[in-house]
C-alpha cells in the first residue's frame, strides 16, 4: 500500500493544495492531508474548520482522509506506516525551504519526499493571501474549494 502524508496548515485549504491533493490520488492508494497543530502559531480558522473544509473538499474521493497531528511528520510517517511525504512547489523559495525541511527528514527517517509542481493556474495562491482577501472583505471564493466558507472574519 503507497501511503502518503501531504502535511501543512491549511489556514485554509485553497485551490493550490486542492489541485496537488487532486493529482497524488492518481500516484498513491492513501494520501492522508495532515494538519500540524503548533500551539505558537495563530490561525485564522479553527482546527476543525480547517479539518472540515478538507472533509468537505474530498467528500467523494475515498483514498483522501484528514488527519490532525502534532509533533514531527517523520513520527507520524513511522507510526502509520507512511512511506512518502508530498508537498508542492510553487516557486525558488519554496524549493529552498522544501530542500532543508526535506533533506532534515532524510537524515531522521528513511522516507522520501515526493514534490508536484504547482498548476500554473494556481501558482500564485497560498493560503496567506487567501486570509488577507477574507480579512479585507474582497471575494476570496475563486481561490479556494467550494467547501470553503467564511461566515462573519
Ligand atoms: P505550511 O504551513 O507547511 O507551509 P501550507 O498549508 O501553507 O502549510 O502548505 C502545505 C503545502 O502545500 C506546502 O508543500 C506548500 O508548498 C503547498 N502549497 C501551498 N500552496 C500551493 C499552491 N498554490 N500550489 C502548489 N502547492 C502549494
Amino acid at each position: 500500500m503507497k501511503r502518503a502524508i501531504f502535511p501543512g496548515s491549511f489556514d485554509p485549504i485553497t485551490l493550490g493544495h486542492y489541485d496537488i491533493i487532486q493529482r497524488s490520488v492518481k500516484l498513491f492508494d492513501e494520501v492522508i492531508v495532515a494538519i500540524g497543530i503548533n500551539a505558537d502559531k495563530k490561525y485564522m480558522f479553527s482546527l476543525e474548520e480547517r479539518q472540515q473544509f478538507i472533509e468537505d473538499a474530498f467528500k467523494d474521493e475515498p483514498k483522501v482522509k484528514v488527519v490532525t497531528y502534532k509533533g514531527l511528520t517523520v513520527d507520524f510517517c513511522k507510526e502509520n506506516g507512511v512511506e512518502f511525504i508530498l508537498r508542492g512547489l510553487r516557486n525558488p523559495a519554496d524549493f529552498e525551504f522544501e530542500k532543508a525541511i526535506a533533506h532534515t527528514n532524510r537524515d531522521l527517517a528513511p522516507i522520501e519526499t515526493v514534490f508536484l509542481l504547482t498548476a500554473a493556474s494556481t501558482s500564485y495562491i497560498s493560503s496567506s493571501i487567501v486570509r488577507d482577501v477574507i480579512r479585507n472583505h474582497g471575494d476570496y471564493t475563486k481561490l479556494v474549494p467550494n467547501s470553503v466558507r467564511v461566515n462573519s472574519k
